[in-house]
């Protein structure tokens, strides 16, 4: 492609930003990045509060975030931020230990046989589900796998055919009972549904597998995590500030129309003409949303291939709080609450997270999901309540709410979709309107998979 190419990328989170960096050290300087918000970084928002930065929204990384890696090493930071520590509590707000074999004598035999099932699990993504952990849901439902390896930071392209891989459309739960490995979910679950991405009983394995590959996962379990002084945000924001062309911000896009090889997108008011279109804004919403957001097909000249294929997508209902603490009610650590991890307490708090350990002055952020793919969504206001009333049980209780999101979270499809190869024909369609599709919908809801997408699209169409 000419480097001249004039390229519109909507949206200033980590995948937009991303696409930028990529797009510039690829030698393309004509990019223009337009973001709706008076800030960067999306779901990475780390707001302030008592002088220091907290989140409410993306809170930690891995050290297999290359992408995220490639953005500190072009901004010349680090992930300096406090160390996560983290402890577990029953549904009634007693400390408890679920791994420690010493403090559940009657569990002992399960833990043996969950400790077994990990160690097969892992061989089991070894072998049977060879390039399972690649970028990006590629071939997967055709029983192929097409990439960039992750297991340097250099990135190898790879591909082969792995009939097995179709089994990643499966719920997880039912991938995990069909390799007899199901407790496993044990391990799992807590850096997946505490984390806002939906239950095991509804969500492909695909998903839960490309983020939570198994690296990842114990690096989890291990807490060999990073985090951020100055928060996620700090990361997009030092991003935005090293482009050639930061994003503008407040850009309010009325209508995107596409025809004879140009992209005409009208913002604010105004016509401006592109030759191509990134889109890593939402591409559908099936409901209507407080905060104003919408999909792509209802801004953009949406073709009917379009429309059909993103109609698909659903999303989580994931919210958050952010609450003061009188001093004495303030927790020791964090907190998981594996008890209302599941559909039947859906709208409970999950986790709750404390951030900085040297003060009590500080807020402490909650985290509930209030829609399953089976049962009626919980009104925002009825979960904000239930969520409020837990951390009394937990004997944590807020003194006060300072801020509360309900952000528009993981998009996904749903299994009957992915195996129908939802997106191989997604994937087909890149470029067909001089129009790339990105973002998380197109990975994976985090960070890293979300950028490292944007890495991969320009290493493939660019
Ligand atoms: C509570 C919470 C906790 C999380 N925890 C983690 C974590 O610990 N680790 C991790 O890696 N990830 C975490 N994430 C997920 C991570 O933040 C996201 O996956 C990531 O930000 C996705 O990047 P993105 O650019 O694809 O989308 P987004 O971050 O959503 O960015 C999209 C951008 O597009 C803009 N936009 C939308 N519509 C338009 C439009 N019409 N025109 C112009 N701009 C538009 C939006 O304002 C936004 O800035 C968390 C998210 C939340 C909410």
């Amino acid at each position: 492609m000419d480097k001249n190419t004039r390229i519109c990328i909507v949206g200033g989170g980590p995948a937009g930003l991303s696409a930028g960096m990529y797009l510039e050290k690829k030698g393309y300087n004509n990019y223009t990045i337009l973001e709706r918000l008076d800030r960067v970084g999306g779901k990475c928002w780390s707001p302030t509060y008592n002088g220091r930065r907290y989140e409410m929204g993306a809170i930690m990384g891995v050290p297999s975030y290359y992408a995220v890696h490639d953005v500190e090493e072009f901004c010349g930071i680090t992930h300096d931020g406090p160390k996560l520590n983290r402890n577990y509590k029953n549904g009634q707000g007693k400390v408890i230990e679920p791994f420690e074999p010493k403090k559940n004598i009657l569990k002992i035999p399960r833990l043996l046989k969950m400790k077994k099932q990990l160690k097969r699990f892992g061989e089991l993504l070894e072998t049977k589900y060879k390039g399972y952990d690649l970028n990006g849901h590629r071939g997967v439902a055709e029983g192929r796998y097409e990439g960039f390896s992750a297991a340097s930071a250099k990135r190898q392209p790879v591909s082969g055919e792995n009939p097995n891989l179709k089994d990643l459309a499966l719920p997880f739960k039912k991938f995990c009972e069909i390799n007899g490995v199901d407790l496993v979910q044990d391990i799992w679950i807590g850096p997946f549904t505490s984390f806002g991405y939906g239950y095991f009983d509804e969500i492909p394995a695909a998903y839960v597998l490309k983020y939570l590959d198994f690296q990842t996962c114990m690096n989890f379990v291990k807490i060999n995590l990073w985090t951020w002084k100055n928060g996620t945000q700090y990361i997009w924001e030092q991003l935005n500030d090293h482009l050639a062309h930061p994003a503008r911000l407040n850009s309010k896009i009325d209508k995107v129309e596409r025809k004879d090889g140009k992209v005409y997108v009208t913002v604010n008011g105004k016509v401006e003409e592109y030759d191509k279109i990134i889109v890593t804004a939402p591409l559908y919403i099936p409901n209507k949303r407080k905060d104003g957001q919408v999909g792509m097909v209802d801004y953009f000249d949406a073709r009917e291939d379009e429309r059909a294929l993103f109609s698909k997508i659903d999303y989580e209902r994931y919210d958050v709080l952010a609450c003061e603490t009188k001093p004495e009610d303030h927790p020791e650590i964090s907190y998981y609450v594996f008890d209302n991890m599941v559909p039947e307490r859906l709208g409970h708090l999950m986790v709750y997270y404390r951030r900085w350990r040297d003060t009590k002055d500080q807020v402490i952020t909650t985290y509930s999901l209030r829609k399953h793919k089976d049962s009626k969504e919980i009104p925002y206001d009825k979960c904000r309540s239930m969520v409020l009333e837990d951390l009394k049980v937990m004997n944590n209780p807020a003194s006060k709410v300072v801020n509360e999101w309900s952000v528009y979270y993981f998009p996904h499809v749903f299994s009957e979709d992915y195996a129908a190869g939802w997106y191989d024909k997604v994937e087909a369609m890149q470029g067909k309107y001089d129009t790339f599709y990105a973002g998380e919908i197109m990975s994976f809801g985090d960070m890293d998979e979300t950028a490292e997408y944007s890495r991969e699209l320009v290493e493939r169409f660019f």
